[in-house]
C-alpha cells in the first residue's frame, strides 16, 4: 500500500476552511473529521477537497443515546412534518447498525406538483467511542455522505403524470413514488406497483464503501502519532494498543466483509475502477452510463446487460446477509441458498476479469499497430 505523508497532505489543504465547517459538530466527531480530512482527500485525489467541503456544508451529525440508531428514532429526528412514509412500519436495515447516514428531500406542493426545496443530510450515531470499530464505523458513514453530495435528489414525472423522487448514495439509487394526500401531506412510497422495493445497486455501493473504510483505517493507523496535530493526538493515543495494531475488523458484518472481497477483485481492473469512481462521486448519469457500457463491452455479450446482472447478484447476496443477520443457527436450506448466490456472482466476476485481460492485450496490440 502506498504511503501517505500526513504532514504534507495536511499542508496542501485549506484546514482553516475545514475548521470552520466542522465547528458545529459534537467535539469528538469534530476532531475525528479534522483528523481524517487529509487522508480522505489524498485517497480520492483531485477534486475531492471541494467535494468534502460541500458535504460538510450540509451534513448534520446527531447523536442518539438509544441502544441503536433505529429507523424510528431516525424518523423522529429528521422526517419533515409535511411528509409521510407509506411503508413506515417496515423497520428496514437501519436497526442493525451503530450509525446511519440518512438523507431526506425537503418537498413542497406548488400548483399541484411536488417540488424539491432542499435536502436534509444526517449522520445519526451513537456517541463516538475512540475504539477501532467506533472510528471505522463513523468513517464508513462519512464516506456515504461524501459520495451522495452531488446530484443527490431528482424528481421525475412519468408519462401518466406520476411523480417520483430518486435519492442517490454513490451508485445506489432508491426511488419513492409521490402522492399528495387529502390533508395536503406528501406521501412517499418506496415500493413499486408490484410491491417490490424500488432500489438498485445497494450491494456494490456497500462493498466499495467498506473497501474504502478499510483502506482509510489502515492509513490512519500507519501514521506516526506524533505527526498528528497536537489536539488530535489523543484519538489514537486513547485507542488500546492491541486495537491499533490488530485492526480489529472481526466485527464487520459478515455480508459486507464478503462483498468487500468481491470489490477487491473488481478493483484490480483499474480502467473499471476509474469509471466506477467517476460515477460514484459525481452522480452524473452520463458517467454512470459510460461505466455500464464499459463493463458490458468488456464482457462482450452484445445483447445482455451484464453490469445490471452483476449488480442484481450483489444485491441478492447483501439482502441474504441482512435477512439472516440475527439468525443464531442457519438451516441447510439457507446455507445452500447463499452458496448458490455466491457461485452465480463469482462466475460473473471471474468471467469479467478474464475478458478484461483479453481486452487489455488487444489494446496493447492495437496501439502497437498504430506505431
Ligand atoms: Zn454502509
Amino acid at each position: 500500500m502506498e504511503h501517505i505523508d500526513y504532514v504534507e497532505a495536511m499542508a496542501q489543504i485549506n484546514m482553516d476552511r475545514f475548521r470552520e465547517l466542522t465547528e458545529k459538530y459534537p467535539p469528538a466527531y469534530r476532531d475525528l473529521i479534522r483528523l481524517v480530512i487529509p487522508i480522505i482527500t489524498y485517497y480520492y485525489g483531485a477534486g475531492s477537497e471541494k467535494l468534502l467541503e460541500k458535504t460538510l456544508e450540509k451534513l448534520r451529525i446527531d447523536e442518539t443515546n438509544e441502544e441503536n440508531a433505529t429507523f424510528e428514532s431516525l424518523e423522529k429526528s429528521c422526517w419533515p412534518k409535511n411528509m409521510v412514509d407509506k411503508n413506515a412500519e417496515e423497520v428496514g436495515l437501519m436497526d442493525i447498525a451503530a450509525g446511519v447516514y440518512n438523507a431526506m428531500p425537503i418537498l413542497s406542493v406548488q400548483n399541484g406538483s411536488v417540488v424539491l426545496d432542499g435536502e436534509l443530510c444526517d449522520i445519526f450515531v451513537e456517541p463516538l467511542e475512540y475504539t477501532h470499530d467506533g472510528i471505522s464505523n463513523f468513517i464508513h458513514e462519512l464516506l456515504h455522505a461524501m459520495k451522495s453530495t452531488r446530484n443527490q435528489f431528482e424528481i421525475t414525472t412519468d408519462d401518466k403524470g406520476m411523480q417520483s423522487v430518486t435519492a442517490r448514495m454513490g451508485l445506489f439509487h432508491k426511488t419513492h413514488r409521490l402522492s399528495v394526500l387529502e390533508d395536503g401531506k406528501i406521501q412517499l412510497d418506496g415500493n413499486d406497483e408490484q410491491g417490490n422495493k424500488s432500489e438498485f445497486n445497494r450491494g456494490i455501493e456497500e462493498a466499495i464503501n467498506t473497501f474504502d473504510e478499510f483502506v482509510l483505517m489502515s492509513r490512519l493507523l500507519e501514521i506516526p502519532v506524533d505527526s498528528f496535530p497536537k489536539d488530535l493526538q489523543y484519538i489514537i493515543l486513547n485507542m488500546p494498543e492491541e486495537e491499533r495494531r490488530a485492526g480489529n475488523d472481526s466485527d464487520f458484518p459478515t455480508g459486507l466483509r464478503y462483498l468487500f472481497t468481491i470489490y477487491y477483485y473488481l478493483f484490480k481492473d483499474k480502467k473499471l475502477d476509474q469509471r466506477i469512481r467517476a460515477a460514484q462521486l459525481s452522480g452524473d448519469p452520463q458517467a454512470y452510463n459510460s461505466l455500464r457500457k464499459f463493463f458490458n463491452s468488456t464482457m462482450d455479450n452484445s445483447q445482455e446487460d451484464s453490469w445490471g446482472e452483476l449488480n442484481v447478484k450483489m444485491d441478492e447476496v447483501l439482502a441474504w446477509f441482512y435477512e439472516h443477520n440475527k439468525d443464531q443457527k442457519l438451516s441447510l436450506k439457507s446455507i445452500t441458498e447463499l452458496r448458490n448466490k455466491k457461485d452465480n456472482l463469482e462466475a460473473i466476476i471471474v468471467e469479467y476479469l478474464e475478458k478484461a485481460k483479453i481486452r487489455d492485450s488487444k489494446d496493447i496490440n492495437e496501439s502497437a499497430e498504430e506505431i
